[in-house]
């Protein structure tokens, strides 16, 4: 599946697309907007509580489906794909990083990891493998065989976006990656996502955080359920 386009393919483009609750009332959630990002960006999208945020996160991360417009992910209409398909394709192209951890308590951080490839024909002995070098790329190496409860709350998050890079997803999506993480700690965590950036991640952070806004190369504003660039981006692009 091909599409008219100049260069290399955007990881999203978005056009026309919106969002309306059916209610009742009818709650437009996302008015309609244009967006494109390009593989190896770092976004972030930062706006206050009911503004928009979660439905914009809902939708790029294939959970929910636009009223309105076309979501391109890395060329393909996802609005042209059944069910299953969209199910095989958040698996491969999205990583999640949420606000909860969301470990399963009962495992340590490396099967932790190694579930999130439970549904791909890797065997055992390669997802161990894999496992053990994501969590050595969060610097978590040496608490690879730890459990959730052993481990403070900047390394559970590291557990989970290990476990979001480990199947080598095209977007890392991150809502409020730091809500739950105490200054210095959250400083780390967002450290860390600079690095995957360098490393060449595609990474979208959506934040109501303005701290955390201000660590983006690209801020995007969303307000109402509208959503603009903002011109410190333009000052702060490399
Ligand atoms: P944020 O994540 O920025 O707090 P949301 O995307 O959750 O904002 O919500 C945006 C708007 O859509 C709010 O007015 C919210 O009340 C409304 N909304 C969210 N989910 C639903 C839903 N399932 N049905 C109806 N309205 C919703
Ligand atoms: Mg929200």
């Amino acid at each position: 599946m091909t599409t008219p386009h100049d260069g290399p393919l955007p990881v999203i483009s978005l056009e026309d697309l919106g969002l309306t609750y059916p209610g009742p009332p009818p709650v437009t959630a996302l008015h309609p907007l244009e967006l494109r990002i390009e593989k190896g960006e770092f976004v972030i999208v930062v706006g206050p509580s009911g503004s928009g945020k979660s439905s914009l996160l809902n939708v790029l991360g294939l959970l929910d489906n636009p009223t309105r417009g076309v979501y391109r992910l890395n060329g393909v209409d996802t609005s042209t794909v059944d069910d299953t398909r969209r199910a095989a394709l958040r698996g491969r192209e999205i990583g999640f990083v949420f606000q909860a951890f969301h470990l399963l308590p009962h495992r340590t951080a490396q099967e932790n990891v190694e579930l999130a490839m439970v549904y791909q024909r890797i065997p055992r002995r390669i997802r161990r493998q894999r496992a053990a070098a994501v969590l050595a790329r969060v610097g978590l190496a040496d608490r690879a065989h730890a459990m959730p409860t052993q481990l403070s709350g900047g390394q559970r998050q590291r557990v989970a976006i290990a476990r979001a890079l480990v199947a080598e997803p095209a977007l890392l999506l991150c809502d409020e990656p730091t809500g739950n993480l105490d200054s210095e700690t959250a400083a780390s965590i967002l450290d860390l996502l600079d690095r995957l950036h360098a490393e060449g991640m595609t990474i979208l952070v959506i934040t109501h955080d303005r701290h955390v806004a201000e660590r983006g190369r690209r801020t995007l504003t969303i307000r109402d359920g509208v959503l603009s660039e903002s011109a410190r981006a333009h000052v702060a692009a490399p």
